[in-house]
């Protein structure tokens, strides 16, 4: 076996969406990190094509989001299983889906990467893992056919659905098996008349013919009438196919630039951790793509661990702060399983699903159904555990206008170098003075909120409280209200819960 002399603090598999950011939200806490990827360059195809609002904001958060909006197209609707959703813009100053290809993220979040330093290893395929009490090594294939290893203090699993880490960490994945099968290919229409198709429902199924571009369509079909074997090739004989199955005929379908299949399997990872192994993304579950959400989620689950990996290797936080992030990401990706197969239940053809579709579409014409699932669908209404009864606390932070010193800003932000931050409110200095042990870690920010109330999906108006803490995720650790008492045990133990020990004076 070649030896490499390539150590990093924490290696991650797979330079997909969910690798990628996790890799920068490391890299900006300072954090040496290495990608291997399997793959010798990107594939170019786009199985996602959308972000939602609470995906925007952390890249807002983290000041890059101009990058990808300049990329997208920003849609006014979304959907529930194909059923449209409104957006609310009081919601999110970023309420809108942004249309945009995966293709196009992954390569907008490898750019970033290399600009913080980040180092890709391509045509470099985990293929074995030991751990030990002091860190794990990777094995990886080569190009030439050869093996190599790096050694690591952690190695995360970022590398998709049929995820080898988690294989060789021996963590289970169980759920529902597949039940019918979609095939997705971007190709040429010449003879589709209308601008676009969506989900267009026939007897035996459904399809839709999305234009992405001028010029080409990405067409999706689900059959419900047969569940491909995973060794099966996905071939463009077989869109052409079950398009005319389903259309009736294959709009001169040509020129296929890429195939794939999926389907409405829905597993999830039964530990996000074994050790000094940990899973982000599709490795962690996978889904019917209904809404989606998986991206987002992944991107998302990166952003939980980021600064708690971060924090555990350079030695600021116990180990057990790990066990926070399983805790707080598997639950919302439990709840996404269940929304997906929701949705796919709802997609079943047939009269009894027809019936039940009207009557759901009845439902979304009222605020509170609309509300409620778009909140489910963008992430907005993600709470994670709190020890603090403020209404704010374990959610994401409202993005709020703020006047400082220097001027006007929002809270997001002050997110950008992913640290976290006490936000006073209020000035006086109380909760910067229980800050000051952690002024290592935790940057302290006097502002003025220009409203009195914040908007925050699903419970509505809050009062602007007078102090919080913010984590480096976006999400409140701790809460003061402006006319409750001012909680300065919480807040130390929120900081020592979140941040560690205060230092040493
Ligand atoms: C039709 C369709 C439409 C979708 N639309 C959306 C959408 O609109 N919005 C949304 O949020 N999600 C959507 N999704 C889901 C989304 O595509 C996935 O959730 C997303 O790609 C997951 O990202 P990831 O980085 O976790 O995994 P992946 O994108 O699968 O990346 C994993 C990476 O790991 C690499 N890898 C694999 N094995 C190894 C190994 N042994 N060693 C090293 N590297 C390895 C792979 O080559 C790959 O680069 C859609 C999915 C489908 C099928």
């Amino acid at each position: 076996m070649e030896h490499s002399d390539t150590d990093a603090d924490v290696v991650i598999a797979g330079a997909g969406p969910t690798g990628l950011m996790l890799a920068c939200e490391l890299r900006l806490a300072g954090v040496d990190v290495t990608v291997v990827e399997r793959l010798a360059e990107r594939t170019g195809e786009s199985r996602a094509g959308g972000m939602h609002a609470r995906t925007l904001e952390v890249l807002d958060q983290r000041g890059v989001l101009d990058r990808f909006l300049a990329a997208g197209e920003l849609q006014p609707v979304g959907h529930f299983s194909g059923l449209y959703l409104d957006f609310d813009e009081s919601e999110s100053r970023h309420a809108y889906p942004l249309m945009i290809l995966q293709s196009v993220i992954e390569r907008l979040l490898e750019e970033w990467a290399a600009e913080l330093g980040v180092r890709v290893r391509r045509s470099a395929p985990v293929t074995g893992i030991r751990q030990d009490a002091e860190g794990v090594t990777v094995e990886l294939g080569t190009d030439g056919g050869g093996t190599a290893a790096l050694r690591a203090r952690y190695l995360v699993g970022c590398d998709g659905g049929r995820s080898t880490v988690r294989k060789l960490a021996g963590i289970g994945f169980p759920g529902t098996p597949a039940t019918m099968t979609a095939l997705i290919g971007d190709v040429e229409l010449p003879d589709l008349t209308e601008e676009y198709v969506w989900v267009r429902r026939g007897p035996g199924g459904d399809y839709s013919a999305i234009a992405f571009e001028p010029g080409w369509f990405r067409v999706i079909t689900s059959d419900y009438d047969r569940v491909a074997g995973s060794a099966e090739p996905a071939t463009f004989e077989q869109l052409r196919e079950s398009l005319v199955r389903l259309a009736g005929t294959d709009f001169g379908m040509r020129k296929p630039r890429w195939v794939s299949r999926f389907n409405d399997a829905a597993r999830q990872a039964d530990r996000y951790r074994q050790g000094r192994v940990l899973l982000a993304g599709d490795a962690a579950h996978i889904h019917f793509p209904a809404g989606g959400q998986g991206l987002n989620m992944g991107v998302q689950d990166a952003v939980n661990l980021g600064w708690k990996l971060a924090s555990v290797v350079r030695g600021r936080a116990p180990e057990g702060l790990l066990d926070s992030y399983h805790a707080e990401r598997h639950p919302v990706a439990e709840r996404v399983l269940h929304n997906t197969r929701a949705q796919s239940a709802l997609a079943r053809p047939g009269p009894q699903t027809e019936a039940l579709r009207e009557v759901f579409g009845e439902l979304l014409v009222f605020d509170d159904v609309n509300r409620h699932l778009r909140a489910m669908l963008t992430a907005l209404d993600v709470r994670y555990p709190a020890d603090c009864d403020h209404p704010l606390a374990g959610r994401r932070v409202p993005d709020a206008d703020l006047k400082t010193a220097d001027g006007a800003t929002r809270v997001h932000e002050l997110l950008r170098a992913g640290r976290p931050v006490l936000l006073d409110l209020r000035g006086g200095g109380a909760s910067a003075a229980v800050a000051a042990g952690w002024a290592d870690r935790v940057d302290v920010v006097e502002a003025r909120s220009e409203a009195d109330h914040w908007s925050v999906p699903v419970i509505g108006e809050v009062a602007a409280p007078a102090a919080l803490l913010v984590r480096p995720d976006g999400h409140v650790a701790w809460a003061a209200a402006p006319d409750g008492p001012p909680g300065r045990a919480a807040l130390r133990t929120a900081l020592t819960t979140w941040f560690g020990p205060p230092a040493r004076r």
